[in-house]
C-alpha cells in the first residue's frame, strides 16, 4: 500500500521529534558527565621520524555514555559547540591534560585541541594563563591544536588572541592542514609553530600521485617557512618509511601509538611519570 502525504509527514516529524529528542537528552547528559567527571583524557604519542624519539601527546575527550556505550568526539564536540557547553568543556580538557602533564618528569609535552567556538569566545588566553599557573606546567611545554575554521571568521580577533597565547610561550599547532579552503592564506596570516598535515594525504601516499606530490609540496613549503610539519594518522609501515625518506619532522598515528589512558602510558615505559 501507498504511503499517503499525510502519514509521511506524520512519520517525518515523528522522526524529527525523536532525533531531537536524543540531541537534547545527550546534551542533558554531556552536561552531567562534565558535573561528575564521566569524562577522560586519552593520550596519543608524537614521534620525531628521523630520531623516533618522543616529543609529547596528544590529549584526546573521551565520554562513554552509561547507556550508550563510547560516544565518539566527532559526535559530542559539534553537540557541545551547539549548546555553549564547549568553553567549559574545553577548560576541563585544558586544566586535566596540564595537570597530567605537570606529572610527566620526562618533560614531554602536551597537545590540547581548541574548537573554534571556543577559541572565539575569548578568554582564553587569561584561561590558559590561570591553568599554567595553577598546574605550574612550563608554558613551552604546552601545545594548542586549531583548525583554520577558527580563524576565519574575524581575522584581526583571532591574530590579537593567537598572539597573547603565544606571549606567554604556549605553542601554536594548526591542525587538519590541508583540509579546509584556505591553508595557505592561513599560513602567511597566522604566526603558527607547527603544521599538523591531515591525515587523508598520509592515506594517499602510497595510491596516488596527488597526495604524494601534495605531501612533498607541504613539507618543501614547511622547510622554507621554517615550521616543522607533523603527518597524521599514520598507520603503516611504508607511509612511515615514505614520510621519513622525505624528511618529514614528526608523525603520530596508531602505527606510532593508539590513544590511550594515562595509566597506560605509565605502563608502556612511555612517560617516566613519579608513580
Ligand atoms: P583530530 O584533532 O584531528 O584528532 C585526530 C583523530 O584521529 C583522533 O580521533 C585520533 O584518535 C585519530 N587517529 C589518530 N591516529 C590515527 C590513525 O592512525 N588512524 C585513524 N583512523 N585515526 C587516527 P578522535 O579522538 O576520535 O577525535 C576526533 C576529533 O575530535 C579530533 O580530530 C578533534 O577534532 C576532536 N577532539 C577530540 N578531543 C578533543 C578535545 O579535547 N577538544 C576539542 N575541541 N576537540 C577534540
Ligand atoms: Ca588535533
Ligand atoms: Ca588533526
Ligand atoms: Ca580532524
Amino acid at each position: 500500500a501507498k504511503v499517503g502525504y499525510r502519514e509521511t509527514i506524520c512519520f517525518y516529524d515523528a522522526e524529527i521529534g525523536a532525533a531531537v529528542r536524543k540531541r537534547r537528552q545527550l546534551a542533558e547528559a554531556l552536561r552531567y558527565a562534565l558535573e561528575h567527571d564521566e569524562l577522560e583524557v586519552h593520550y596519543q604519542v608524537q614521534m620525531s621520524l628521523a630520531a623516533g624519539e618522543i616529543h609529547g601527546y596528544e590529549a584526546l575527550l573521551r565520554w562513554t555514555h552509561p547507556q550508550f556505550g563510547p560516544i565518539p568526539p566527532s559526535d559530542f564536540i559539534p553537540l557541545a559547540e551547539e549548546n555553549g557547553l564547549i568553553s567549559s568543556l574545553g577548560a576541563w580538557v585544558l586544566r586535566r591534560a596540564c595537570m597530567d602533564a605537570a606529572e610527566w618528569e620526562s618533560g614531554y609535552r602536551v597537545a590540547v585541541n581548541v574548537s573554534a567556538v571556543q577559541f572565539m569566545d575569548s578568554n582564553l588566553p587569561r584561561l590558559v594563563h590561570e591553568v599554567l599557573v595553577e598546574t605550574g606546567l612550563a608554558p613551552h611545554r604546552l601545545e594548542l591544536e586549531l583548525t583554520e575554521t577558527a580563524l576565519v571568521k574575524d581575522k584581526s580577533r583571532s591574530l590579537h588572541v593567537m598572539r597573547q597565547i603565544k606571549a606567554l610561550g604556549v605553542a601554536m599547532a594548526l591542525d587538519d592542514f590541508g583540509s579546509g579552503y584556505s591553508s595557505l592564506e592561513t599560513l602567511r596570516t597566522f604566526p603558527f609553530d607547527k603544521i599538523k598535515l591531515d591525515k587523508a594525504f598520509v592515506d594517499g601516499i602510497q595510491e596516488d600521485r596527488q597526495s604524494m606530490a601534495i605531501v612533498r609540496a607541504v613539507l618543501a613549503l614547511g622547510k622554507s617557512l621554517e615550521i616543522p610539519v607533523l603527518a597524521e594518522g599514520i598507520e603503516t609501515g611504508d607511509q612511515m618509511s615514505i614520510l621519513r625518506a622525505e624528511g618529514c619532522d614528526e608523525g603520530q598515528g596508531y602505527l606510532l601509538g593508539r590513544p590511550m589512558p594515562i595509566g597506560d602510558l605509565a605502563r608502556h615505559g612511555r612517560s617516566t611519570r613519579a608513580d
